[in-house]
């Protein structure tokens, strides 16, 4: 398309058209043509196809017909939103100068055109465009090489609310941050995109990874990028940045930069976000626990949508984002358990603030698009409506003693300009329109001369109908009305038999001048009717500009009061999500987690928060909660880990998820499913649960075990948490009991974690006799005539048997197969009694007795060889220190 001779054959339009297109190659050009937005070639086939609209064709091109299509300028954000959905990107080119001004230029000259924004999925601020419960962020990856391990850092943006935040990370956790803050559009430098290493990262993210030039990345010039973006002569006020990060945040502005074109969205300053202080959750386990989706993708059935009791947008935004970063801190974390406790405690206080809060419209979305001008009068009157309900709001906690997280949120709801809000209360109407250009907003008595134009207006269109009236009588033309349209303004129509009186005389046809004869109807016009017509169009045009002016003012005045009114917007998104997990601890019976600093996990009378609901609703029986204690010294014949048998559907599953859950809740700040919950704060949180098939990356079932086993065992600590179910099971059954066995054994002696290990090998439970944290747990059955019933209940012990074949019966298995499994079961549990596998407890040694050995046979290593020919007492402070330098050498 862009070849030279492609050009030059072109017509000046589609020459103009094919420059813009050659520089977004990679977006579909939406080109401004009237009411339309027109798409042609390549783009037009594509999107013709992915929105389900007609293709038609526009002149020729090289000899060749132009495909076309086209989508009108009033429903361009629903289509716009269908191809970002389907993972397109969108060049808006808008006519930016006024047409005359091209005629000027002579008859064949084109209306100068430019894009004026790239519409992609993280760079949205429609509303239409947004869902009101989800962040939508843009993030950035940067990476820095030198040293020893090259430096990773993420900055994520979100224009539609003006959130910037930056962390570092590595490259083992790279994939888990970014599933935990769910981008829409993650930007990569090209040749970080192509990097051998990286690549399994971006794979699992597909389209939502995009690779930009490495230009944007320049970590040299990324600091002058943010200070201009900003305004501020240094970063200092913002805070301490490394290189990497501040790579990242240059690269998403520069991006948002490169996307908004002419506009610059209000950002706030980047905010880092201290990985310490957040649980880390591994990407299968956040997966696996379902936290914001189902494995099936949903999130309907994800915890999420189970605890949501929230009623503003940012209210709901703010809960997912906890749930997502569960904290580490004990005492930040009793710090919104205080608010959760003080709003359960004052029921009524608690209701009418949810009532206010119902009341409070997404004003950091408003007020971007405000500050973006693509705002109308309804984002104005968001911001009305939002700043009156903080004012509520503010007035029902004014009134009591709060706890220190709701105070400082009273406090934000304080500092809001009361003044902003009587202004747009004296000058904004009640019914606003979407557009500003269709005016009517401005209320009546807010502006003396608006009033009188509008009088006059009002006045002219009374006077028009009476004309109407006049004119009837006056030619004996019953039927005669007065119209009105775009083309012709106000005129006369009668019928063509009717049009006599009008036309038959010189003085009718000098009165009634003649403008369109229809095929059964004649238009006229007369003098009075062209004067009321100008006298009404310029009362319109001068009341628009006054509206206008209006709007500019009080867009102005609230964009001078960004910040506060975005900290109030958040001081109350806290207090919706406090008030909401009171309201979801009191429907639920939920209590206070006692959360510090210990290894303690005693958790009774729990339940999970999902399946508990799921029950209820279906009235398909209780939730049997159930205990668990994992707390270091062995309580009540209890150690930190566990091995769980018991029967398929006897509710392991269930039971190691409610555990991981209820300790994300109570991290995240949240009472939790349980009667009493004690949880020192758990630092990672770990799981393998089920088999998910991951064969679209090439691995089999087993293989995707092993790496997220192995990811267990490399990084689990000594405060993590980790929930294995029936790992090893994938391969050949000694295989699989031998994997399981050294993986216990690993947990218990190298990890040292508190854990939940289900399995169906019950040769394992012999280990418990040697590893002394190791206790064993069942799930409880009744065998009754041949049958299984699942009790669900957690009791100490160990499954004598599987029940397989009972349960493959309840499946529906036909009777044969069933009666013949039992025959080969008895068969092979013969031959094992003969020669069992438990006897390897006796014939092992423990796993570190067993790397100690390992290590023996190697011999002393060359640092320990190094440190027996020390000996301090004879050596000087600065002879120490040289050797200490020499050891550290040899590691
Ligand atoms: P397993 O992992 O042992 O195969 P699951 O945890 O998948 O078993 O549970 C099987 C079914 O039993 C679940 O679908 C759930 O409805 C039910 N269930 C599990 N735990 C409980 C419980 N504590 N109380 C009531 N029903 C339960």
């Amino acid at each position: 398309l862009v070849s030279p001779e492609s050009r030059a054959s072109a017509t000046p339009m589609m020459e103009q058209y094919i420059e813009i297109k050659a520089n977004n190659p990679d977006s579909l050009l939406f080109y401004r043509m009237g009411d339309f937005y027109e798409l042609f070639f390549e783009d037009a086939v594509e999107a013709s196809r992915a929105l389900g609209i007609t293709l038609t064709k526009r002149g020729q091109h090289l000899g060749q017909d132009i495909p076309m299509c086209g989508v009108p300028i009033h429903a361009a954000d629903d289509y716009l939103q269908k191809l970002i959905s389907l993972g397109f990107r969108v060049a808006v080119c808008e006519q930016v100068e006024d047409p005359a001004e091209a005629k000027k230029r002579g008859s064949k000259s084109v209306v100068k055109r430019d894009v004026v924004r790239l519409v992609t999925p993280g760079t949205l601020t429609e509303d239409k465009l947004l869902s009101p419960s989800e962040s939508n962020y843009l993030m950035a990856l940067a990476r820095i090489k030198g040293g020893s391990e090259p430096q990773l850092a993420l900055a994520w943006i979100d224009i539609s609310t003006g959130v910037f935040r930056l962390a570092e990370t590595t490259q083992l956790r790279l994939l888990a941050d970014i599933l935990r803050i769910e981008p829409r559009e993650l930007i990569v430098a090209d040749s970080v995109f192509h990097d051998e290493e990286l690549k399994p990262t971006f794979d699992v993210l597909g389209r939502v990874a995009v690779p930009q030039p490495a230009i944007l990345f320049d970590s040299a010039s990324a600091e002058g990028r943010i200070t201009r973006y900003f305004g501020v002569g240094t970063l200092d006020g913002f805070g301490a940045f490394s290189r990497a990060e501040l790579a990242a945040a240059a690269a998403a502005v520069a991006y948002v930069e490169k996307t908004q074109i002419a506009e610059r969205p209000p950002l706030n300053p980047p905010e880092r976000e201290s990985g310490a202080s957040t649980l880390f959750i591994d990407p299968a386990t956040r997966a696996n626990l379902e936290l914001t989706r189902t494995l099936a993708g949903d999130r309907d059935g994800s915890l999420l949508k189970a605890i949501d009791r929230t009623v503003t947008g940012g209210g709901a935004r703010l809960l997912a984002e906890r749930l997502m970063s569960p904290l580490t801190d004990p005492d930040e974390i009793n710090r919104r358990l205080d608010s959760v406790a003080f709003l359960i405690d004052e029921p009524s206080l608690c209701g009418d603030l949810r009532t206010s809060l119902k009341h409070v419209p997404d004003m950091p979305r408003a007020l971007s698009r405000l500050a973006l001008d693509r705002g109308g009068p309804r984002d104005l009157g968001a911001i009305r409506q939002g700043l009156a309900a903080a004012r509520q709001v503010a007035d029902f906690l004014g009134r009591a003693l709060l706890p220190e997280e709701l105070s400082a949120a009273l406090k934000d709801l304080s500092a809001l300009p009361r003044f902003v809000e009587d202004e747009m209360d004296r000058v904004l109407g009640d019914d606003l329109p979407l557009l500003k250009r269709d005016g009517g907003f401005v209320r009546d008595g807010a502006h003396g001369e608006l009033d009188e134009v509008r009088a006059l207006r009002d006045q002219s269109r009374r006077v028009i109908a009476g004309l109407q009236l006049h004119y009837a009588e006056e030619t004996g033309i019953k039927s005669l009305k007065i119209k009105h349209n775009n083309v012709l303004g106000y005129f006369i129509e009668v019928t063509a038999g009717n049009a006599g009186p009008m036309t038959d005389t010189p003085e009718a046809k000098a009165r009634f001048i003649h403008r369109q004869t229809m095929a059964n109807a004649m238009r006229f016009t007369t003098t009075e009717l062209a004067d009321l017509e100008s006298r009404i169009a310029n009362a319109a045009d001068r009341a628009l500009t006054i509206e206008l002016e209006a709007f500019d003012r009080l867009t102005s005045m609230v964009l001078a009061h960004a910040e506060v009114i975005k900290a109030g917007a958040r001081a109350l998104s806290v207090i919706d999500v406090a008030a909401a997990l009171g309201l979801l601890a009191e429907e639920w019976n939920y209590c206070r987690p006692e959360v510090d600093a210990s290894r303690q996990f005693c958790i009774e009378g729990g339940r999970h928060p999902v399946v508990e609901q799921a029950l209820r609703r279906q009235s398909s029986g209780s939730f049997i909660a159930n205990d668990c204690n994992l707390s270091p010294q062995k309580a009540g014949g209890f150690g930190a880990l566990w091995l769980l048998t018991g029967p398929n559907m006897g509710g392991k599953s269930t039971f190691l998820r409610q555990n991981a859950v209820i300790a994300i809740l109570a991290q995240m700040g949240s009472f939790v499913p349980a009667t009493k919950a004690q949880i020192g704060v758990v630092d990672r949180l770990f799981s393998r649960v089920g088999a998910s098939d991951d064969l679209a990356r090439g691995r089999s079932t087993f293989m995707v075990e092993m790496v997220e086993t192995a990811a267990i065992l490399n990084q689990a600590t000594d405060r993590s948490l980790v929930i294995l179910d029936e790992i090893g099971r994938g391969t050949a059954t000694f295989d699989g009991l031998s994997i399981a066995w050294a993986a216990v054994e690993h947990l218990h002696e190298a990890n040292r974690c508190r854990g939940l290990f289900a399995t169906h090998f019950h040769e394992l439970t012999v280990l418990s006799e040697k590893l002394n944290r190791l206790s064993n747990a069942t799930m409880k059955v009744k065998e009754w005539d041949g049958h299984v019933i699942f009790l669900h209940e957690v009791g100490p012990g160990a499954a004598d048997r599987s029940y397989g074949i009972q349960v493959a019966k309840l499946a529906g298995l036909p009777d044969a197969v069933v009666a013949r499994a039992r025959d080969v079961l008895n068969k092979l549990e013969d031959a094992d009694r003969k020669n069992p596998a438990s006897q390897l407890i006796d014939d092992l040694p423990l796993f570190q007795v067993a790397v100690r050995k390992e290590q023996e046979k190697r011999g002393p290593s060359k640092v320990e060889e190094a440190l027996k020919a020390i000996n301090p007492d004879e050596m000087t402070p600065r002879e120490a220190l040289d050797a200490l330098y020499a050891l550290r050498k040899q590691l």
